[in-house]
């Protein structure tokens, strides 16, 4: 009998898909005619996905389809416009409106279409989404009736099949090259426990649903530009969660919601959920609300469209994770997943069209109001900028361009908050501006919340993790002409020399051109002290390039390094003597700098999050060759090969490869680790580490309570002060005393007690922006994120915070590179 069920189940059909007495266009193709099996009998690959997708716009006059851009892995980014045919013949029209709705106070709703983005299983590993997405694309294009025909009359869907096509194929590989024929939902099943990294990120090993904001990878650039382009007024995200749960649809946790967020907001999201509870009743299916995920971090996808006029919705759906599995519901079957999912894809539009002119005038009410905000600072705007590394500036630039915020030039230097914005290394962003709303979010910095649990980070303050210059309330009498049309600042190398050039270390690119550099076998060194020459001042760091004894003979030299320098966007200069105001060229204090060979630890043991993204660092923004170094493979590789070791939050190796790379420490090898690696060398003797310890009595704490009281005092990730000592090695580069980090453990390192063993302290209240307990506050203050230390010939480097989070941590990725081309000097 239990056989007899899963196999039935294995052999699902349409109708236990497709709502009852609707009529369905038989010149659609079914997806199984065009994939070859029936929706939840495998999981869909990629590349089926977008051939039903093709032949689907090839075959109805409904849907227009686009492809924009690729993912790394070369897979197209297919964005489906579904709507009548006759909207179809005035889409460009359509579109014109609807936006010039959100700039006017007189927007007449009442013959305007809604719109509506549909996206599905950003994480790969969530499948039942994009799955569904078959059956929702299949039924909107071949329904008929007038349902139907007044939906789509009334409504324009932004159809995005697959968020992250990349992860869906790693994942429907795993499912599919596990599944037997004789479904098993025993949970313990190798079908149920993916091999690291798993298919839930893109290919770097992104969490794509933490990107809407910082726009820093090709799936999210895309998506976001359809956003903007449309600005929907309804944006739905379907994921998936633990096997044992439900279904769950937003709101969330009301405590939780960002207080920026339009109360509104939040209650158009309860009458959208009327819609979906009544379409999962029909069919009986079990789900919850608002106890749990939240709308605070405005770079997830449900969260996104808030603070942008729009309602964002999250699905949970309990995950099948493969075919069929066992669980606290009974036999959950992958079909039943995808079932709910696209029961729930269609009540999103069935609240769409009988909630429209009440949405559509929520998102007209968002922007009058915003306007409002913005004129009363009519004249106010923000500054940022860096005197000394102009691609950092670009690259927060950039992402306020792909947010359609406008910002200027500075007219001329000037002087704010203590700080020197320079023409050419600042913009100026004026508070008067459609997306004022988004400006806040982006550059608030908070640190009183109404909750202290949070689903994700708690703070993400953009000038902050630039490690920026900024000022806010500066006049707009600064702004000079509006950038239209963003570069990058050229690079150029100043003369040709027969003696030396030099390169200052604080523009972004240049651990990019030092790389290039000592990987053709040409020398480098690097300053130690600081020196002027020709009126100008060489800071801590400066890279000198002797013309002398290299390769490359004088003219073959100039011309490589002016190629260098024009691709990575930094200044060289050439230098006709060495006598300088300070160190001479030919002294003790600029020290030879050897090629780095790295190896990154990945795979079982180590968080892939964080390995990732290094590995995104390494290879897409310093085209660094690394050798990602499975812990599996530690016994049989040859560790000579590699002078530098990055342990990225690991909490474990085995006990050879653990003795295998203490070995190669002590015989001159440098050993990055961060985070839990921190405590892993301290207990492995790789370095004498001293912790505070956290030591926790619940008083007056009930049972209930118990979950919040412990969740109180995590750092799910917030933003902290500390001071730096710029003479030291790691910290050359920075211009500034102070520095933003981020850190979302509370690992606290005690400080040396020789205060040059301290170069990077935090200071004595450091929280800038985001949540901390009062008891982790009163930890932190004083502690250091960073300790290196000798092990016999080698060093040990320890950070306890994340220096490079999620891409758009572009402020302390040069304390990473300073422990790699600077590993003998620290
Ligand atoms: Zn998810």
């Amino acid at each position: 009998m239990f056989c007899t069920v899963i196999s039935a189940q294995d052999k699902v059909d349409l109708s236990y898909y497709l709502p009852q007495n609707v009529s369905y266009n038989q010149n659609i193709p079914t997806p199984e005619s065009i994939v070859g099996h029936q929706v939840g009998q495998w999981h869909i690959t990629h590349d089926k996905l977008v051939q039903y997708m093709n032949a689907l716009a090839a075959s109805s006059d409904r849907i227009t389809i686009e492809n924009r851009g690729k993912t790394f892995e070369d897979r197209p980014l297919l964005l489906l416009t579904i709507t009548s045919p006759k909207n179809h013949q005035n889409i460009d029209a359509i579109r014109t409106e609807h936006i010039a709705a959100t700039e006017s106070n007189s927007a007449n709703t009442a013959n305007m279409p809604i719109v509506v983005y549909q996206g599905f299983s950003i994480h790969g590993n969530e499948p039942s989404g994009a799955n569904a997405g078959l059956l929702a694309v299949y039924y909107l294009a071949a329904a008929e009736g007038d349902y139907i025909n007044e939906l789509l009359d009334n409504t324009v869907i932004l159809f995005d099949p697959s968020f992250n096509p990349d992860g869906l194929q790693r994942f429907a590989y795993w499912a599919n090259t596990n599944k037997s024929i004789n479904l098993n939902p025993d949970p313990s099943d190798r079908e149920y426990s993916e091999v690291w990294p798993g298919g839930r990120t893109n290919h770097y090993w992104f969490d794509m649903n933490r990107d809407w904001l910082p726009v820093q990878l090709p799936e999210s650039r895309a998506r976001i530009a359809s956003f903007h382009k449309w600005l929907p007024n309804i944006l739905t995200d379907h994921h998936e969660m633990g096997t044992n749960s439900s279904f769950f649809f937003q709101p969330g946790i009301p405590s939780r919601t960002h207080p920026l967020t339009p109360k509104l907001n939040q209650e158009l999201t309860k009458g959208i959920a009327t819609y979906h509870a009544k379409a999962l009743d029909k069919i009986g299916s079990l789900y919850y609300t608002e106890e749990s995920f939240d709308d605070f971090y405005y770079g997830k996808g449900s969260t996104f469209p808030d603070i942008n006029g729009g309602i964002g919705i999250l699905f949970e759906q309990a995950s099948s994770r493969g075919h069929i599995q066992e669980s606290d519901n009974g036999i959950l079957t992958f079909p039943f997943s995808i079932r709910n999912q696209f029961t729930a894809a269609l009540s999103t539009l069935d609240a769409a069209k009988n909630m429209r002119e009440e949405i559509l005038k929520y998102q007209h009410s968002f922007y009058k109001n915003a306007r409002n905000e913005g004129s009363r600072q009519a004249n106010k705007a923000i500054v940022f900028g860096d005197s000394k590394d102009a691609a950092k500036t670009y690259h927060l630039a950039e992402i306020l361009k792909r947010h359609k915020i406008k910002f200027n030039e500075v007219k001329q230097d000037f002087t704010a908050n203590g700080k020197r914005f320079k023409k050419g290394y600042s913009y100026i962003v004026p508070k008067n501006q459609k997306n004022t709303r988004l400006i806040n979010a982006m550059f608030e910095k908070r640190t009183t919340f109404q909750d202290s649990l949070f689903y994700d980070v708690s703070a993400w303050t953009f000038p902050l993790a630039f490690n920026l210059d900024y000022a806010e309330g500066v006049s707009t009498s600064n702004a000079g002409a509006e950038v239209t049309d963003l570069k990058f600042k050229d690079g150029n190398v100043s003369g040709r020399s027969n003696y030396a050039y030099v390169m200052e270390w604080h523009e972004y690119y240049t651990p990019k051109v030092l790389n290039s550099i000592l990987s053709n076998g040409l020398r480098a060194k690097v300053g130690l002290k600081p020196f002027g020459l020709n009126g100008k001042e060489y800071d801590y760091g400066t890279i000198l390039i002797p013309v002398q004894n290299q390769k490359l003979n004088a003219a073959d030299l100039h011309k490589y390094l002016n190629e260098l320098a024009k691709e990575s966007h930094v200044q060289i200069d050439a230098l006709p003597t060495g006598l300088t105001k300070g160190i001479d060229l030919g002294s003790g204090m600029f020290r030879a700098l050897e090629q780095p060979k790295i190896a990154l630890l990945v795979g079982d043991g180590i968080s892939s999050y964080d390995a990732g993204e290094m590995w995104h660092l390494f290879d897409t923004r310093y085209d660094m060759t690394i050798t990602k170094l499975d812990t599996k493979s530690i016994g049989r590789a040859d560790l000579s090969r590699y002078n530098t070791i990055i342990m990225s939050n690991a909490r474990s190796l085995s006990e050879s490869s653990t003795k295998k790379i203490k070995t190669w420490v002590q015989n001159g090898g440098t050993i990055i680790g961060y985070k839990n690696t921190v405590k892993w060398f301290n207990t492995k003797e790789f370095a004498k580490l001293e912790f505070k310890k956290m030591e926790r009595t619940a008083k007056n704490i009930s049972y209930e309570q118990r979950g919040d009281y412990r969740g109180a005092q995590v750092i799910g990730g917030a933003i902290f002060e500390a001071e730096i000592d710029r003479t030291h090695p790691i910290n050359f580069g920075y211009k500034n005393d102070k520095i933003a980090m981020f850190r979302n453990t509370t690992i606290f390192m005690k400080p040396n007690k020789n205060s040059y063993n301290n170069p990077i302290q935090y200071t004595k209240r450091p929280i800038l922006s985001g949540y901390i307990s009062k008891r982790n506050l009163d930890s932190i203050g004083s502690t250091v994120p960073l300790q290196i230390k000798g092990l016999g010939r080698g060093t040990v480097v320890a950070f306890t915070d994340n220096t490079n989070f999620r891409a758009f941590w572009y402020g302390t990725n040069k304390l990473l590179m300073n422990a790699i081309f600077f590993r003998e000097e620290l």
